[in-house]
């Protein structure tokens, strides 16, 4: 399927897929879920949701998706990793093989403790917005070292949260299971893209899946 040039796509193998075409959607912006290589082409960004990551590297090779990925991302494609996401794209991952190892980042998987420790919480990231930002982090990996390249976004409690090159953005927690639209708005900027206004945000009955039970820090 081709699509004209300035989508997005969101890998769609497995983990947190239909909320990031539905915050890519608010925003104005044109997406799809990518399944297979073909689907790549075309496209000025992928999003690598959130999930499990053993699962998701093994679809990858299984579908020789990492192959397809590494060789867009030569030749432009933006990357945004969340979570599982920024496990797969970070070069390091701390006691197991790399996956598609693009960012020169370590991650450190479930470095929060189990499922029952995740969270919601406001962060601050100026580079992305002016306003506080409310995400999520679901056992959520830290990111505990950046290369020279990498520009951290946001450091919290002596870990990296979010960081970024040139050609790939990384967050450990999940922006798209909150009503904030900013990482997107962000992203799809990083992909050359100009999303719609603040009238396109959330539907107002927006509320959180009944499966996300998190105590709330400050
Ligand atoms: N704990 C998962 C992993 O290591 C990531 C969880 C998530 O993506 N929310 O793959």
């Amino acid at each position: 399927m081709r699509d004209a040039a300035g989508a997005l796509g969101v890998l769609d193998l497995q983990g947190g897929v239909q909320e990031h075409l539905d915050h890519l959607r608010r925003i104005g912006v044109s997406a799809r879920a990518v399944k297979r290589a073909a689907e790549l082409e075309g496209l000025a960004g992928l999003i690598v949701p959130g999930g499990e990551s053993t699962c998701l590297s093994r679809l990858l090779r299984l579908f020789e998706l990492d192959r397809a990925i590494r060789h867009a991302c030569d030749g432009g494609l933006k990357l945004w990793g969340t979570c599982a996401g920024a496990i797969l794209l970070a070069a390091e991952n701390l006691g197991e093989a790399p996956a598609l190892g693009l960012i020169d980042i370590a991650v450190s998987r479930n470095a929060f403790g189990s499922q029952m420790d995740s969270f919601s919480r406001e962060i601050l990231a100026p580079a992305v917005a002016q306003e506080p930002i409310p995400v999520t982090f679901i056992r959520a990996p830290k990111i505990v070292r950046a290369g020279a390249g990498v520009r951290v976004l946001l450091e919290l409690d002596g870990y990296i949260a979010a960081a970024e090159d040139d050609r790939i953005l990384v967050t450990v927690f999940h922006p798209e299971l909150t009503p904030n639209l900013a990482f997107h708005r962000y992203f799809a900027r990083k992909c050359g893209l100009e999303p719609g206004g603040a009238d396109q945000s959330l539907d107002p009955g927006w509320t959180p899946q009944s499966w996300m039970r998190f105590s709330h820090r400050a």
